[in-house]
């Protein structure tokens, strides 16, 4: 390790070990640029390394949430679920790690706390907690949409007698949760995976709920051979297909058309059907159930009287039933069983509205109603997305202005991949790109093409640096505003807006124009010669 005084030099380095940082280290590699990795985790995987908590699994098709870079990868890799769990996908990442022969240039347990650009060097120089530092010409952030947590502000928690545990930094040891009294706080997708699970194996389980959520069921399946022997066989047709579609996965719209066309009888049994295929069946029931608030509100009330018909008591059902927003317009939960869990004995639901909590207390948590008495407290917040770890890793640009001010009013990037005033600074899955929006692969790989395109055209060109222009960025924000603008997504108070995090400022903070719309712009703009980027 290099001393403060003699930095290391790199002609990229990359922050994040997931999926993004992965592929973006490879390719950086295949170019012949001297690049290193660095990871504040002590392994690679990002969101699937650090999120271990019970129930952990993917709600994106196996076949489809998949590197398609290497045809070779994808022929050798056997995925044993429709819907992969945590440890396969883990797994997957260790394996794409030695495959590639990435690990000598990976640095674990290293996490940035200070990013400084040196104009006249036209460098970055990068320094992380131990206080090293290095020096890169281009600094590329992999840090994912997901990857800070959201710890919610109770008085008095240092008080709790028991364990706090956030589900983003679960234990690797295992957590016996046999004859426990657990509490769970959150009911997003994080959430509704968990209860169940911990359910079964708590003596009892309390769920506090601030918003009631909608889910459909996964319905999981372990993989058919006959079926993932036609995928492989046909692997780049299905994935030319996938990369073309709004959510760059190879599932579509079942009806191209309205919701509002057909007769109630005929939209019933479209839902069922849907409900019974599992997965986000439901909201591709019809063409417009993401645009028209009336479409959606008949997806809404058939999930609802599903809800009741599943719970047997009707006042908890009435609280698990979500209506606030139109459904799909938070992030579409999926489960294994999340709505019959209400109907253990062991299970309750605690309805945060109509009694919020107050403290933290030695026993447990006190409501304005009760203290419920706990050993185990599971946070199952969220994140502080997309904006969140780029804040936090101290990025100061041109003329000493930090990210963080720069955002202070909302992030502004151009195609979610460079911000003005931050030369050489590439953001994969930034702000203003899909990147969750969409199958996570699918946004990864394009992006990760797109910055090696920029670092080429750098290089092409004898630039010492790259940078896009204020009117780019601007322009693009309002158009990634018009797109949400477009859809429901505004209509919930959820991360994709930041409204989930005190203070944040409310800015629909990705693209949903598309992912297959998204790259065909990004192709148009390097088409034309990279506009809205300058070299120089
Ligand atoms: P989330 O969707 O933001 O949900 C957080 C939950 O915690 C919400 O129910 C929220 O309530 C609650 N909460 C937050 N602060 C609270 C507070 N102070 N008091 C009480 N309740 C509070 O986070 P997540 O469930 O971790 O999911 C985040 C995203 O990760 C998902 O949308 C998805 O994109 C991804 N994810 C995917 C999978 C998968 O592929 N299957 C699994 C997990 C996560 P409010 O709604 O009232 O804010």
């Amino acid at each position: 390790m290099s001393t403060p005084d003699a930095p290391e030099r790199f002609d990229a380095i990359v922050v994040g070990a997931g999926f993004a940082g992965l592929y973006m280290l490879h390719r950086l590699r295949e170019e012949g640029l001297s690049v290193q990795l660095l990871e504040a985790g002590d392994g690679v995987g990002g969101t699937w390394h650090w999120n271990r908590y019970p129930g952990a699994r993917v709600d994106v098709e196996s076949m489809s949430y998949s590197y398609s870079f290497s045809p070779q990868l994808q022929q050798e890799w056997s995925w044993t679920e429709n819907y992969a769990a945590r440890d396969e996908l883990k797994a997957y990442a260790d394996h794409v790690a030695e495959r590639f022969g990435l690990g000598s240039h990976i640095r674990l347990g290293t996490r940035i706390v200070g990013a400084r650009y040196d104009e006249d060097a036209a460098t970055w120089t990068v320094t992380t907690e131990a206080g090293d530092q290095l020096i890169t010409t281009f600094l590329v952030t992999a840090v994912g949409a997901l990857s800070t947590t959201n710890r919610p502000m109770i008085p008095g928690l240092a008080e709790f007698g028991g364990t706090v545990l956030h589900t983003s930094r679960w234990p690797a040891e295992d957590v016996d949760l046999t004859g426990k009294r657990v509490g769970v706080i959150g009911t997003g997708s994080t959430g509704i995976q968990l209860i169940p699970v911990v359910a079964r194996k708590a003596a009892r389980l309390t769920v506090f709920q601030r918003t009631a959520n909608f889910s459909l069921p996964i319905r999981n399946e372990p993989m058919d051979p006959e079926f993932e022997r036609e995928w492989k066989a046909h692997y780049d047709e299905h994935r030319a297909a996938a990369r073309l579609t709004s959510g760059g996965s190879n599932t579509t719209i079942i009806n191209m058309f309205s919701a509002l066309d057909v007769s109630p009888q005929e939209r019933e049994r479209i839902y069922e059907q849907s409900w019974r295929a599992g997965g986000a069946s439901v909201l591709r029931s019809f063409q417009d159930i993401m645009t028209s608030r009336e479409a959606n509100d008949t997806a809404a009330d058939f999930v609802r009287r599903k809800i009741r018909e599943i719970v047997h008591d009707p006042v908890v059902a009435e609280r698990l039933c979500p209506k606030d927003h139109p459904i799909g317009s938070k992030r579409i939960c999926m489960d294994n069983g999340y709505f019959e869990t209400y109907n253990r004995d062991n299970v309750e639901l605690v309805d945060l509205r109509a009694e919020p909590i107050v403290a933290g207390v030695a026993e447990g948590l006190r409501t304005e109603r009760a203290v419920y008495p706990l050993d185990l407290l599971i946070l199952a917040t969220g994140f502080d997305a997309v904006t969140g770890p780029l804040r936090e890793m101290g990025i100061v640009g041109r003329d000493g202005v930090a990210l963080a001010d720069k955002w202070a009013d909302g992030p502004l990037a151009y195609l979610g991949l460079a911000t003005a005033g931050f030369p050489n600074l590439l953001t994969l899955t930034g702000p203003g790109s899909p990147a969750v929006l969409a199958n996570g692969f699918t946004s990864i790989e394009q992006h990760v093409g797109l910055a090696m395109d920029v670092i080429n055209q750098a290089r092409e060109r004898g630039a010492r640096q790259v940078e896009v222009t204020s009117r780019a960025e601007i322009e693009w924000m309002e158009h990634v505003a018009e797109a949400a603008d477009r859809t429901l997504y505004p209509q919930a108070k959820s991360w994709y807006l930041g409204s989930n995090i005190p203070g944040r400022p409310r800015v629909f903070m990705l693209y949903a124009g598309g992912a297959g719309n998204f790259r065909r712009r990004c192709e148009d703009v390097v088409a034309a010669g990279f506009t809205g980027f300058e070299f120089g």
